[in-house]
């Protein structure tokens, strides 16, 4: 295979005309391009809807084009004029479209009407609105017991269709509520809720503009939320400092063509987006932030001796914190060959890194998956904020905790409801609302549905949106557990995967896309919610016609399953599906702290839901910001590995032409690989180490000892800047290789980025 079919060169900078070219494409490929242009011009505009991509805010006072290349696809993808018709489905058995790549699939355009599966024909048809709300509910009561049922959500779903499912659930009698966040930053919400009272991060998108500094953790902005590249570039421009901890070298975090700026596109310039670059070893941040933690404390004792100011904040750690002596004996205790060992960065790196932090005043941490989809992910996030105390950087302007979420409704739905160990004060306060006892047993979240599904405890499957048998781990077994189910339910806007894993029963509900008007009864244009990874809700209304007559808004579609399985002597489904304005009244019922939502959510931009721990106020049980409790443990998987032949950790990533389990292409220029997915990153001193060569088939076998076999065959060795060790490819591909058992302490979230596995020759 040729250097030149499909490994390449990549691209020099994230964005530039490489950006512009794809956005054609994109919009060429919609089938219409003119008018999706015209859409773009409303993208994230505070009179226009919001991106159904990332979480990534929105400025006060934005561009024109408020928008990204994954945006654009993103859009593009939804506006399509492709349509996925009863007739495409009578034309297609489901058995043949299970052999379709998840990439045909959703390329085949638009659902356009609800769908049933008949299992004696193997193929999905048409069916009435009513037809489907009513046999759902037939299927859904005939359950022995309503935690039968898992509930699924993905972050697209909006505040008010989140609310009224959360509502529709419970009654129902579950709280069986598995949602995307448990697979990205389920660890971010359980470690911030334990330092600091509340599971978001504290900065607003202003912040980035104060900050002298930024370490940006785990995390690939070029792909995942694009638009955060002007923001790092604007604090390097500002001669402020952006420190990445990455194991891979990310395009997005070196360079960034900005395709706004004229003038640098004509010269083919650029712009830096940080201003040091280390790589530690997959799992190694918590080691890393404990080495900059005893830096800054043996600087501090430096300082003390020498009579020189504090380089603690004192002030804060005395008033506002808890466990500081506790933790500090364990950073001071931790030696550094454990700390190297397990950082996979020398001292020096380490020391240099925390030199930036003592220079800086003010200093904000972002991260994403890298950090959160490990084993000890809780921990390393308690590090984090740990680190982030010593100098009293949270709750000041220019300082603060920021993960970014991936998808553009993720944080809302989890504030509305969507949480399967919801809190007392949401429960009592929707008992109050309803007037009926509600459930109060924890119930499943994404890995304890899995389990449900496997040992056949599990009956039914509904999902609001999402591609749950593509986005788990071990995908293919838990596809066939869903294929065992007595109902499968999916309300989407596109085929996918998990449509065509029916239960014995099974629906297929198409509901409007983010960028389609939606109207009430009365003809009037609704507008949803979200919330954004700043904590900023705002209103989103479409501008295009729907693709389907046959289209209902996710609300809308909720209300007539909940009407006709519970009946509406406790809650008029009927007016609450056709008025978003009064879900939005019983949410600020319920949540007070949506104050008055209706005229709030139409301000310009909307407004910010308040984060007490960013004004220092924290609702933790100590009524204080907590210290981390964890020493620095052992990588299991790195023992696993060590010595060993052939034996690497491996982490799933997106492509840049990705977004969650949604292909919008075969191409991922920011790393050299075109019209291509099965391929394995390496270190090109492994792959001599494996005895291959760049471009080499090969075979990834799951090591996790539990009898099962997980294997990717066939994939092709691309040399890459990767440390040693460490490899890396594409999920859902990879998906298979993550074992669904091995997950998170605490967090319960897949282990994707620390997969032990041993590459051997392909066996054709
Ligand atoms: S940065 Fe995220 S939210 Fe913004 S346009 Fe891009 S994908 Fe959409």
């Amino acid at each position: 295979m040729s250097e030149s079919d499909n490994i390449r060169e990549p691209s020099k900078a994230a964005g530039g005309w490489g950006a512009l070219k794809s956005v054609g494409r994109q919009l060429m490929g919609s089938g219409a391009p003119v008018s999706n242009a015209r859409t773009l011009l409303k993208l994230n505009q505070a009179d226009g809807f919001d991106c159904p991509g990332c979480a990534w805010g929105d400025p006060e006072h934005g561009s024109s084009f408020e928008f990204c290349e994954n945006g654009v696809k993103a859009v593009a993808w939804e506006a399509t004029r492709a349509r996925v018709t009863p007739e495409f489905f009578a034309k297609h058995s489901v058995s043949e479209l299970q052999g379709w790549t998840d990439y045909d699939l959703e390329h085949q355009g638009r659902l356009t009407q609800p769908m049933r599966y008949n299992p004696e024909t193997d193929h999905y048809e048409a069916v009435s609105w009513q037809e489907a709300f009513d046999g759902i509910a037939t299927a859904l009561n005939a359950l022995d017991h309503p935690n039968q049922a898992e509930f699924y959500t993905s972050g697209r779903a909006s505040n008010e269709a989140a609310f009224l499912y959360q509502t529709f659930v419970r009654l129902f009698g579950t709280n069986n509520f598995p949602d995307c966040s448990n697979m990205c930053h389920e660890a971010s919400g359980v470690a911030l809720t334990q330092a600091i009272g509340i599971g978001k991060g504290t900065v607003l998108l202003e912040d980035f503009e104060k900050a002298d500094l930024v370490f940006c953790v785990g995390q690939n902005p070029g792909t995942n939320h694009p638009r955060m590249l002007a923001s790092l570039r604007e604090v390097v421009e500002r001669g402020a400092q952006v420190c990445v901890l990455n194991t891979l070298k990310e395009k997005g975090l070196t360079r960034f063509a900005d395709p706004q700026e004229k003038l640098e596109m004509i010269r083919g310039g650029s712009e830096p987006t940080s201003t040091h670059y280390y790589r530690p070893r997959l799992g190694g941040d918590m080691a890393v932030f404990r080495g900059m933690s005893k830096v800054v404390l043996e600087a501090e004792d430096r300082a003390q001796a020498e009579g020189r100011p504090a380089i603690l904040d004192h002030a804060f750690i005395r008033q506002h914190t808890t466990g500081f002596d506790a933790w500090c004996a364990m950073v001071r205790a931790t030696d550094w060959d454990h700390i190297e060992d397990q950082s996979g960065l020398t001292r020096d790196e380490i020391t240099a890194a925390a030199q930036l932090y003592i220079d800086a005043e003010r200093v904000i941490t972002t991260w994403a998956m890298g950090i959160t989809q490990h084993l000890h992910s809780v921990p390393t996030i308690r590090e984090i904020a740990s680190f982030m105390f010593l100098r009293g950087n949270i709750g000041r302007e220019g300082a603060g905790l920021c993960p970014v979420r991936g998808h553009s409704n993720v944080q809302g739905d989890r504030t509305v409801g969507i949480n399967e160990k919801a809190p007392a004060a949401l429960l009592d306060a929707m008992e109050k609302e309803l007037g009926v006892p509600l459930p109060r047993e924890k119930g499943h979240n994404v890995a304890q549905a899995i389990g449900a599904m496997l040992d056949g405890s599990a009956r039914a499957f509904f999902a609001l949106g999402g591609n749950f048998a593509r986005a788990v781990p071990d995908s293919t077994l838990v596809a066939q557990a869903l294929g065992r189910l007595d109902l499968t339910v999916n309300i989407a806007t596109k085929l996918n995967h998990g449509h065509l894993m029916p239960g014995k029963v099974s629906y297929v509900l198409p509901c409007l896309g983010r960028t389609e008007i939606d109207r009430n009864s009365r003809g009037e244009r609704q507008m949803v919610t979200v919330e954004d990874s700043m904590s900023m809700v705002h209103g989103s209304g479409g501008i295009n016609l729907p693709a389907s007559k046959e289209l209902l808004s996710e609300v809308r579609i909720i209300a007539g399953v909940a009407k006709a399985t519970l009946g509406s002597e406790v809650v008029d489904w009927d007016a609450l599906g056709d008025d978003n304005d009064k879900i939005r009244d019983m949410i600020a019922r319920v949540l007070p702290a949506f104050g008055d939502f209706n005229k709030a959510v139409r301000q310009h931009r909307g407004f910010w839901l308040r984060n007490p721990a960013s004004e220092r106020e924290w609702n933790t049980p100590s009524g204080l910001a907590s210290f981390g409790e964890e020493d620095l443990r052992d990588l299991t998987e790195w023992q696993q590995v060590k010595g060993q032949q052939a034996t690497f950790v491996l982490q799933t990533f997106r492509s840049h032409d990705q977004y969650n389990t949604t292909i919008y292409g075969m191409d991922d220029r920011y790393r050299g690989v075109y019209g291509l997915r099965e391929v394995i990153f390496i270190n090109p001193a492994d792959i001599e180490g494996i005895d291959a060569e760049a471009g080499d088939l090969v075979d990834i076998i799951g090591c996790h000892d539990d009898g099962r076999l997980r294997a990717c065959r066939g994939f092709r060795v691309v040399p890459y800047d990767i440390p040693r060790g460490c490899i890396a490819g594409y999920y859902p591909e990879m998906n298979e290789l993550v074992p669904h058992q091995t997950y998170g302490d605490q967090s319960f979230t897949p282990t994707s980025k620390s997969v032990v596995v041993r590459i051997e020759r392909h066996q054709p």
